[in-house]
């Protein structure tokens, strides 16, 4: 007989560990998550692993950023495994139009009660001494946000999942959706056929792929940025916040006795990131402008990574139309390990009760991208 399951997860990201351990606490256990690879070797692994309320830039994100956060308050009590926090901070800082819009941002947080402050180049320089100040115009401070570990994330939801009746399928690739009568009835992978008639793609980067086998376009723009981390560099104390400048979109913060930093939103060739050399060398050379210490550190590692993004920066979240059983949950961009909570939350309850609860999500339905008859 061939295997069944009540729901079959495509992809173990973050998303799609969220998404599995969120329907086992609804009461859904009868789930088979298959992953090519290992848990986590797509994105998520490349991330620069903050968690910032900073980050949201429509207020539905920003409010939905703040259950996440809450929630990861809550994630060693609630499933067990620690995620190696550390509330550090979030500075921004930016000059020209990049200060304008950074202006409105952090006003729009601070109406959210997001707690935002607003610096003089003066109050960056006092809180962040190594920055160049200089060329700045404005410095916002979050002071909730802070770096954490997304694989103590990820494996935290696979095994407490697992242990709740969830089945982890690694190194197991999902090659087609078999459909008939306008619905899912079951998933083709590289060891066989499984039945099912509700299928997650969770599949990150490789999202419009599992779309195409049903012959829809998931329009998902993949775009590659950069990290560079640095070999010990004592200069920079490593409870210091995490920086970003935004009038060039180059970030960094301490990491490992060194500082990883970041940069680049290059259009991505495949949902496979190979190095982008000529990004590094813009990252070094920021580096040295915006902390002149910098130039003492050695260069100890470099990867890019894909990130899912989508024309107007929400997810794609829900049904498909047309198709029954073919559930979205990709496109989370720059913010996929920040909003893993309620990426799976939100699918559970779709699931479990035909609509969402906890956020109205009418605004992130694959539709929108559909033009009117
Ligand atoms: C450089 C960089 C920095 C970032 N920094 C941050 C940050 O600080 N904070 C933050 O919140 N976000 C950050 N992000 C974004 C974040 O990493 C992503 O939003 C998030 O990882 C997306 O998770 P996902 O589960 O959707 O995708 P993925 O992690 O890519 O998971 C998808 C999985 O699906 C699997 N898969 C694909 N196709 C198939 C198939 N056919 N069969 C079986 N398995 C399949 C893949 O192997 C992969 O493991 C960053 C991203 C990059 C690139």
């Amino acid at each position: 007989m061939e295997p069944t399951a009540e729901i079959v997860i495509i992809g173990a990201g973050v998303i799609g560990c969220s998404t599995a351990y969120h329907l086992a606490k609804a009461g859904i256990t009868d789930v088979t998550v298959f992953e090519m690879d290992q848990v986590g070797a797509g994105t998520s692994s490349k991330s620069a692993s903050m968690l910032s309320m900073q980050f949201g830039r429509d207020p539905l994100l920003a409010r939905m950023a703040q259950y996440s956060y809450g929630r990861y308050m809550d994630f060693e009590a609630e499933l067990g495994s620690p995620i190696d926090f550390r509330k550090t901070g979030w500075i921004s800082v930016a000059a020209g139009e990049a200060a304008a819009n950074l202006r409105r941002h952090a006003e729009g947080l601070q109406s959210l009660g997001i707690p935002t402050e607003l610096l003089t180049p003066d109050e960056v320089k006092y809180r962040y001494p190594e920055l160049n100040t200089g060329d700045i115009e404005l410095g916002t401070f979050g002071p909730d946000d802070g770096p954490f570990d997304p694989h103590m994330i990820m494996w935290g939801y696979v095994k407490k999942a697992a242990g709740m009746g969830v089945t982890f399928r690694q190194g197991e690739k999902a090659t087609g959706l078999r459909i008939e009568a306008g619905r899912v009835t079951g998933v083709e992978t590289g060891s066989g056929f499984i039945g099912t008639s509700t299928v997650v793609n969770a599949a990150g980067p490789w999202a419009a792929e599992i779309g195409r086998w049903a012959g829809v376009e998931i329009p998902l723009t993949n775009r590659t940025r950069t990290i560079v981390m640095t070999g010990p560099l004592p200069d920079i104390p490593a409870d210091r916040p995490f920086v970003e400048d935004e009038t060039v979109e180059w970030y960094f913060r301490p990491e490992t006795g060194g500082v990883l930093m970041g940069m680049g939103n290059v259009p991505a060739k495949s949902p496979e990131a190979a190095l982008d050399s000529e990004m590094v060398n813009k990252i070094v050379d920021h580096a040295v402008h915006r902390v002149p210490v910098l130039e003492k550190a050695s260069l100890l590692t470099a990867w890019s990574g894909v990130r899912p993004l989508t024309a107007d920066g929400r997810p794609i979240f829900g049904r498909l139309p047309g198709l029954d059983g073919l559930l979205l949950n990709c496109g989370w961009g720059g913010m996929g390990i920040i909003q893993a909570p309620a990426a799976g939350q939100l699918m559970a309850e779709l699931v479990r009760d035909g609509r969402t609860s906890t956020f109205d999500t009418d605004g992130l339905l694959f539709s929108r991208f559909v033009e009117p008859h």
